[in-house]
């Protein structure tokens, strides 16, 4: 979750909103592919931290699937990219703070855990949510 942090910091460096993910191997020891918020940065709504992160893992694995794997994500997911965790077959999502407005992994929705879907991962919420939470409340602030 420190290393989503400091994705989320540079996400705030470039005028996004501060969202940091990772995705981790299987064993959990190497990041195969970080991300951050770059709507603004880069003028495309789909480049969620979340959605970068799970490109960036497949690639480096060359596999879409990205079973085993790990995503570790600052703010809960929406459902763009809760849509996106599904696909990619992740089997665990770790995020930080909770998305009463628009989270999609337990907060407004459940789309990681709907039933109905083929793939289910496993959800850890709150881990380190307050830290996640801060800079988040910082950037809407300062708006
Ligand atoms: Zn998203």
């Amino acid at each position: 979750m420190r290393l989503a942090l400091d994705q989320a910091g540079l996400a705030a460096r470039g005028g996004d909103v501060p969202v940091g993910a990772v995705v981790l191997s299987p064993d959990g020891t190497t990041v195969l592919g970080a991300g951050h918020n770059e709507r603004e940065a880069t003028g495309d709504p789909t480049a969620h931290a979340e959605v970068l992160a799970i490109r960036r893992a497949a690639a480096a694995l060359g596999e879409w699937r990205l079973t085993g794997c790990t995503l570790v994500v600052t703010l809960e997911p929406c459902t763009m990219c809760a849509g996106a965790i599904v696909q990619s077959r992740v089997d665990r999502v770790v995020y930080g703070a909770r998305d009463d407005k628009a989270g999609a992994a337990g907060s407004l929705w459940d789309v990681v855990r709907d039933r109905r879907l083929n793939h289910r991962p496993e959800v850890v919420e709150g881990v380190l949510a307050a830290e996640c939470a801060r800079p988040l409340t910082e950037f809407f602030r300062g708006r």
